[in-house]
């Protein structure tokens, strides 16, 4: 039996493509390629190009696969971009996906792990953050992906589908062979690595008056191994038949933006000149998970948890792939 991955050739699910197949899983591949590349998926993978709302595109994998699960990671992810056109998120994130979980549900694959985030939060009402945590989120996007967890939950209690919907906080790093290639590029730990590459002359640090030891905003990093270690988890976990569930993961450690290219100057030797710009609408200052749910659940244990890991290893990505996959 094999595992339908879709958006299997973008940043975190070509890391769970790599790392199910190590266990000798089977994987077969769905991705329209919109932000994912080709390159980044082994050419002995199934890789169907196209879109996850498109019926007989999928119907037909279910017939020449015998499909046990689907992970699902493909969405859209620019916050900003989904406050500007919530059309293009909602549409993408929510009505493709249900799309998917109908053919999925017709043709009896009840097993499902869903890329979920943090951003279906909202401002914290406290830190940690735990599952309970009230759910109201700030952005289309974050609306979408909580949408999905909506429709997840009713559709277990009439279809029973099993799903672990994962909320991820910051993915970062790399594999030996994955990394970030993001275009356009607007997270912190890539452009900062760019400045190191004098690909760009600095990099702007988005507030330095949040209520926070150094002033700048915290966040929780986590290495995409990590992530993708926790789907494989996941997946074994529905597989001994396992209830449905909402999992954060995270480390439960911040680090500030400041901390952040203090360690990538340490690692890279290069200045990396930073200067103070306005803060970026509707950031808030600490998002830090409670991850216990996802060690007792479903014995996930990150092997990453150093800010400096993450940062070697996504340096050791860039630097060998200095103009990303192409
Ligand atoms: N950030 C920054 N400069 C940048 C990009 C990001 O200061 O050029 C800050 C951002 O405001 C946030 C943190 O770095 O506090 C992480 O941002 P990122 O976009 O990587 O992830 P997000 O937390 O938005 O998902």
């Amino acid at each position: 039996m094999a595992i339908l991955v879709t958006g299997g050739a973008g940043y975190i699910g070509s890391v769970a493509v790599e790392d199910l197949r190590k266990q000798n899983e089977s994987v077969v591949v769905l991705d329209n390629l919109a932000y994912g590349h080709r390159q980044a998926i082994d050419s002995s993978v199934a890789f169907y190009e196209g879109d996850i709302g498109d019926e007989s595109l999928v119907k037909a994998i279910l017939s020449e696969h015998e499909i046990e699960a689907c992970m699902h990671f493909s969405a859209f992810a620019y916050v900003g971009e989904s406050v500007e056109k919530p059309k293009i998120y909602y549409k993408n994130n929510f009505v493709q996906t249900l799309k998917l979980l109908d053919v999925l549900i017709e043709n009896d694959v009840k097993k499902f792990i869903f890329s979920s985030t943090c951003a279906t939060y909202g401002e914290p009402q406290y830190v940690p953050i735990d599952e309970k945590h009230p759910q109201s989120p700030t952005s289309p996007y974050g609306w979408s992906k909580f949408m999905v967890e909506r429709a997840l939950a009713d559709y277990d209690a009439a279809y029973n589908l099993k799903y672990v919907a994962l909320r991820y906080f910051n993915a970062c790093g790399a594999s030996e062979t994955c990394g970030e290639d993001h275009n356009p590029e607007t997270h912190l730990i890539p452009l900062v690595l760019f400045a190191a590459q004098g690909k760009r002359d600095s990099i702007s640090i988005f507030g330095d008056d949040y209520p926070t030891p150094d002033g700048t905003a915290i966040r929780d990093y986590i290495h995409i191994s990590d992530l993708s270690q926790a789907h494989l988890l996941a997946f074994e976990y529905l597989r001994k038949g396992g209830d449905s569930e909402f999992v954060n993961l995270g480390n439960g450690s911040g680090y500030s933006v400041k901390e952040v290219v203090e360690a990538a100057r340490k690692i890279t030797g290069e200045k990396i000149e930073a200067k103070i710009a306005p803060r970026r609408a509707g950031d808030p200052s600490r998002l830090v998970a409670d991850a216990k749910k996802a060690r007792e659940v479903l014995g996930w244990n990150p092997q990453f948890p150093e800010i400096e890991r993450i940062i070697e290893s996504a340096w050791a990505w860039h630097s060998a792939n200095p103009e990303g996959y192409e």
